[in-house]
């Protein structure tokens, strides 16, 4: 059953869409399959819906997700009239590409805390698994249509952002959301994984550089610092740093790791926090960083916030385990 409440939300959101030809989907930049997904599928659903409306997914594209389809080149300084959708990002200065774009309104729909971001319609909620949880539910109960594609991606980003359904953000709602879906859709799901898990053995190979260097303290903390030598020598882009985090999930000796990378083209280092213990996204918060309860990244240019932010996170993981013992 659909609150009420939930019910007049929806309402809002079909009105707000229905109000505007130009139509502009934007997303958080450094860009994971639940940003993407949840922006191409919440598009091609619109398009399909109403077809005379202009609806473009904009952002830098990311070549390791193209199967979840294409963005679209616009000249943004050609839209006079365009609702904004803001799709799983809380904060204007982590929006990627909208530079140019002066739209009339903005439509908000994101699982992170809420930051900075107030949508004119607003539809935040951290305890939703992923901003896809959130469309498939929309699309589900509105007159937003749905077809083989839209439902693929959706599942993708439901299934990335929860790391199959097994990370803290998955709830009993998030399992209905996924059957109500496969239920309509008929997709046929598994084959989809290929997209998400298939990985070359350069990256396996990387994977044990990262365990076997990984530093970890006597409070259950990992410290990961990706040098410039270990990427050359792996031959691997620095993104891979991102996309491998996850993996450490369930390593009994961890309850907190980070990883950090440079990015020399940035000139600033990336870092990548999980946990399955401490809260982390109020510490990122201190050093330019934020994102969920659990899964959190920061960037800075200066190696002594790094030193500082382990400093904390190790801190925390001291706090959480005498906690736990007491
Ligand atoms: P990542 O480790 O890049 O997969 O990011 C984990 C979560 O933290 C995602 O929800 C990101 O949107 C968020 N996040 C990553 N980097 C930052 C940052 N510098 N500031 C705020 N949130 C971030």
């Amino acid at each position: 059953m659909v609150s009420i409440i939930k019910k007049e939300l929806y309402k809002k959101i079909i009105k707000i869409i229905k109000e505007y030809d130009e139509i502009v989907l934007a997303r958080h930049i450094g860009a994971d399959p639940d940003a993407i997904a949840s922006q191409i599928a919440l598009r091609d659903s619109i398009r399909l819906t109403y077809p005379n409306k202009k609806v473009y997914a904009i952002g830098a594209g990311v070549h390791k997700f193209r199967y979840l389809g294409n963005l679209d080149k616009v000249n943004l300084k050609e839209l006079d009239d365009a609702l904004l959708i803001l799709l799983d990002v809380p904060n204007f200065i982590r929006v990627d590409g909208i530079e140019d774009l002066e739209y009339k309104a903005i439509l908000k729909i994101d699982h992170h805390p809420a930051e900075d971001i107030i949508g004119d319609v607003d539809w935040t909620d951290d305890t939703m698994s992923s901003t896809c949880e959130m469309i498939t539910n929309l699309i589900l109960e509105t007159k937003l249509d749905l077809d083989t594609k839209i439902a693929e991606n959706l599942f993708l980003g439901m299934a990335f952002d929860s790391d199959r359904f097994l990370l803290q953000n998955t709830s009993k709602e998030t399992f209905k959301t996924v059957y109500k879906l496969l239920d309509i859709s008929k997709i046929n799901f598994v084959p989809l994984y290929n997209n998400l898990y298939e990985r070359s053995i350069v990256e396996e190979k990387f994977r044990a550089y990262a365990v076997e260097n990984i530093v970890i303290s006597e409070n259950s903390f990992g410290f990961l610092n990706v040098t410039a030598e270990a990427l050359k020598k792996y031959n691997v882009e620095s993104s891979i740093v991102s996309h491998q985090v996850n993996d450490f999930f369930f390593i009994k000796e961890l309850i907190c790791w980070m990883f950090v990378v440079y990015d020399e083209r940035n000139s600033i280092y990336k870092v990548n926090i999980r946990s399955r213990g401490p809260v982390i996204n109020e510490i990122a918060s201190k050093y330019n960083g934020g994102g969920h309860k659990y899964a959190s990244g920061a960037r800075t240019p200066n190696f002594k916030d790094i030193e500082k932010l382990a400093k904390d996170l190790d801190a925390a993981c001291k706090k959480y385990m005498s906690e736990q013992d007491s």
